[in-house]
């Protein structure tokens, strides 16, 4: 039999290709030139993908960094001795921990240097690193994989796909109340539960479901066409998965999901751009009533969103009067009249130009500037009170407040002090809080409740219906007004359900003594249906848009003079 150098080394290349072993070899510049089967199926790459790129498993920033170190070693015992070898412990491109044993050799040969390899697998074992390494890539309640492990695995995705990536961020609304209320054991339950119940959806384009922390998670689908309708219902899925009641012991419990969701290649390349697109569109649902998901558009966007800068810049925007209430008025139902108006805050930007809360306004309660914002609005809309005084006494504005303001100790003699000043505005400055913001319930927040009505201040529960456990605070907080939300409005005219909904809510309020507002009315319709049901007030684009305080001035003269002629006509 003929044994030769070719034979031998088309045998052992067959051996190379048939071992069990991960086996590489790399190119001077420590570039995958050739791997073999094995190695393709631990780190979860095909050769094709791998061949000429550096020995990395994860070619982003802050693996590369990690990476980078461990090609510095790399280097520096090849040179040095011409051999390395070191145990690694690596997340796979599908997420799977991998520790093996990584030895490699320097191979010169005709005048090349070349580096052959070999990756062992390490038997897996609960090492106190094995351990350390679960904690690092997954998350300690739910068991799903982590953060980091998200990024690598998306900029990996990044990197090859031919297909469209769908990142979604997700989270619970009102987190933080549910956590003040539970024990620890009962927190992890929940988060496991949910967790659970997503998992059995069985999704299947999702790449990766992660938990960041807290009530805070993300996943990112690999699909045809983004646009299609097929992954919207998927996510509407999840959504609807809180539908049912979640059990804590013998207690059922009720949860709801935001969700903003990205889409490469339409909103970015990069694995932070995209991200941060999904957060944006997150923290837009979070901020609209929560419970449903939002697709992230460039206008939720505008350029002035950038980290600590667009923080300075939102204070010294407090400091030069740049934020202005825009005025939306409200008519009363029964009567047809012009009752009142409702500051709405905006950005007067010096280069962006007029910007709606959406862009800001959640930066300003994060930053703790709410209650400088209120201070500020507040003052404006006092002179304004006192200027339509002159026109009709019985206009009234009403300002929106974030429940936080009501705990700072100057919020009340602050308003005392403005009211004794301009005696004109007493009885007819009203403060709506959304629902949202009143996270727990506050002996202080009651306490200020009553020293306001006490002064003549009304107050109205805003976006009524849309946050977390509304009627337990119906009996806790005595409200005056009650606002029911634009998305029961929305289709009060085609949707019994929704219809029903008001009703529900308009007879409760009757109970409890309290006068509604439907807001978001667009059509006529809607106003012939709320004003049959008996509700007594309503606001919307079909009353009036919001205004500058100089086109309310003229809307209420409009209004004056048609009454006016409607008198005359009587
Ligand atoms: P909100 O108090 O529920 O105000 C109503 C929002 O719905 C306004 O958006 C208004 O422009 C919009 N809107 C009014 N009528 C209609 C309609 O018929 N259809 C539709 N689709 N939308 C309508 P805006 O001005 O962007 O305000 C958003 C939210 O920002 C407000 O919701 C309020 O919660 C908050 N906000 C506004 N100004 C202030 C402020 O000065 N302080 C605080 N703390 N929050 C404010
Ligand atoms: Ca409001
Ligand atoms: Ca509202």
């Amino acid at each position: 039999m003929v044994f030769n150098d070719e034979i031998k080394s088309h045998i052992l290349s067959k051996l190379c290709s048939y071992s069990e072993e991960g086996m590489i070899i790399l190119d001077e510049q420590l570039n995958y030139l050739w791997v073999n089967h094995s190695f393709e199926i631990a780190v979860g790459y095909p050769a094709r993908y791998l061949l000429g790129k550096p020995v990395s498993f994860y070619p982003i920033k802050d693996i590369i960094q990690k990476t980078d170190t461990l090609t510095h070693r790399l280097l520096q015992s090849l040179e040095e001795t011409g051999y390395f070898q070191e145990d690694i412990n690596r997340i796979n491109r599908h997420g799977i921990a991998i520790q093996a044993n990584l030895t490699l050799w320097k191979v010169s040969y005709q005048q090349n240097t070349y580096f052959a390899g070999l990756l062992r697998k390490i038997e897996l074992s609960k090492t106190p690193q094995h351990t350390l390494r679960q904690l690092s890539h997954y998350n300690q309640f739910t068991g799903l994989p982590n953060e980091s492990v998200f990024l690598s695995q998306l900029s990996d995705y990044l990197l090859d796909t031919h297909q469209h990536l769908v990142i979604v961020r997700f989270s619970i609304d009102h987190f933080d109340s549910i956590y003040n209320a539970l024990p620890d054991e009962d927190i992890t339950n929940l988060l496991q539960q949910l967790t659970q119940r997503i998992q059995q959806l069985n999704f299947s384009h999702l790449k990766i479901f992660a938990h960041f922390k807290m009530s805070d998670f993300a996943m990112f689908f690999e699909v045809e066409d983004a646009t299609n309708i097929s992954i919207s219902s998927e996510l509407e899925q999840i959504i609807n998965l809180c539908e049912l009641p979640f059990t804590l012991n013998t207690d059922r419990f009720y949860l709801r999901l935001s969700m903003g969701v990205s889409h490469h290649s339409a909103h970015g390349e990069q694995v932070d751009i995209l991200l941060r697109a999904a957060e944006h569109a997150l923290a837009y649902q979070q901020h609209h009533g929560g419970d449903g998901i939002c697709w992230y558009t460039d206008k939720l966007n505008p350029k002035v969103l950038e980290g600590m800068k667009f923080k300075a810049q939102l204070r010294d925007a407090i400091a030069q009067h740049q934020f202005v209430p825009y005025y939306q008025p409200k008519f009363d139902l029964q009567t047809g009249r012009l009752k009142e108006f409702e500051a709405l805050v905006r950005w007067q930007h010096p280069e962006q130009g007029l910007l709606e809360p959406q862009y800001f306004l959640q930066t300003i309660i994060e930053s703790q500037l709410s209650y400088e914002l209120f201070c500020h609005m507040l003052r404006s809309v006092i002179k304004q009170l006192k200027h339509w005084y002159k026109l009709d006494e019985h206009i009234s504005i009403c300002i929106n407040a974030d429940a936080s303001e009501f705990c700072s100790p100057k919020f009340v003699p602050f308003i005392t002090q403005l009211l004794v000043e301009n005696p004109e505005c007493q009885h007819r400055l009203n403060i709506e809080v959304t629902e949202a913001s009143l996270m727990n319930k506050n002996e202080q927040t009651i306490d200020t409740f009553a020293k306001l009505q006490a002064l003549g201040v009304s107050l109205a529960l805003d976006d009524f219906g849309t946050g977390y456990a509304s009627l337990s605070y119906l009996s806790y907080y005595p409200f005056d007004y009650l606002k029911i939300d634009k998305s029961f409005v929305e289709n009060i005219e085609n949707n019994t359900t929704q219809l029903n909904i008001v009703k529900a809510i308009l007879s409760l309020a009757s109970s409890l003594n309290m006068r509604v507002t439907a807001e978001g009315i667009e059509h006529q319709q809607q106003v012939d249906i709320l004003k049959q049901l008996g509700c007594q007030y309503g606001q919307g684009f079909y009353f009036g848009h919001p205004m500058d305080a100089h086109g309310a001035t003229k809307f209420i003269q409009n209004q004056l003079k048609t009454s006016h002629l409607n008198t005359k006509d009587l």
